[in-house]
């Protein structure tokens, strides 16, 4: 079972990096209904998601792809090719959907309402609202070159390297170390 990361500092971002390794060993993490109901979940979108079918996953899944073009294509400059044009109207089609209901009662208690349109307008707001921002010039690749997970670095310093130590950072130390490691080992022969 996957644990679904949230390293990304947005909401669309978290969604595109539920796919994994793009350039390489692409990797899916939204393979089935139980998949979207977790992470939909994690990221606290809404409290119950109501019925879902692998038709709305495919949505998720198209949403996805397209934004994830849409925020490395950006800014388009009035260039787009067809495809990106097409990711485009994807995502504005998904941004006039209804946004998820939140209310609050007297307790304190917050409830969020909504099904899949409510994610997908969500994920879809969040994708405007990143590309139309400052946020966006801070947006990074993680430094792992097979890690595609997209970021926006909010650090002071603005030197935000990995996605996240676990999954990225601490791998590329402990594969630098062995390579040291080995290196150490071998150059007395050399
Ligand atoms: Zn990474």
């Amino acid at each position: 079972m996957n644990e679904f990361v949230f390293v990304s500092g947005r909401l669309s971002l978290d969604l595109a990096g539920t796919k994994l390794w793009r350039r390489s060993s692409r990797t899916e993490l939204l393979n089935s209904t139980d998949d979207l109901r977790r992470w939909v979940d994690q990221a606290q979108l809404v409290d119950d998601l109501g019925p879902v079918d692998a038709r709305g996953v495919e949505r998720v899944r198209r949403l996805r792809e397209a934004l994830y073009k849409i925020v490395v294509s950006w800014p388009l400059d009035g260039h787009a090719d067809a495809e990106v044009r097409e990711a485009l109207a994807e995502v504005n089609d998904a941004a006039r959907l209804p946004l998820p209901k939140h209310q609050i009662d007297e307790y304190g208690r917050l409830t969020r309402a909504g099904g899949i349109d409510e994610v997908l307008g969500a994920v879809a707001r969040d994708t405007v609202d990143l590309v139309s921002s400052p946020q966006l010039g801070r947006m990074k690749e993680c430094a792992n070159p097979d890690c595609t997970r997209l970021f926006v670095d909010s650090s002071h310093s603005g030197a935000r390297r990995w996605c996240g130590m676990a999954e990225c950072g601490n791998r590329q130390k402990a594969a630098r170390h062995r390579k040291r490691n080995r290196q150490a080992s071998v150059e007395p022969t050399s």
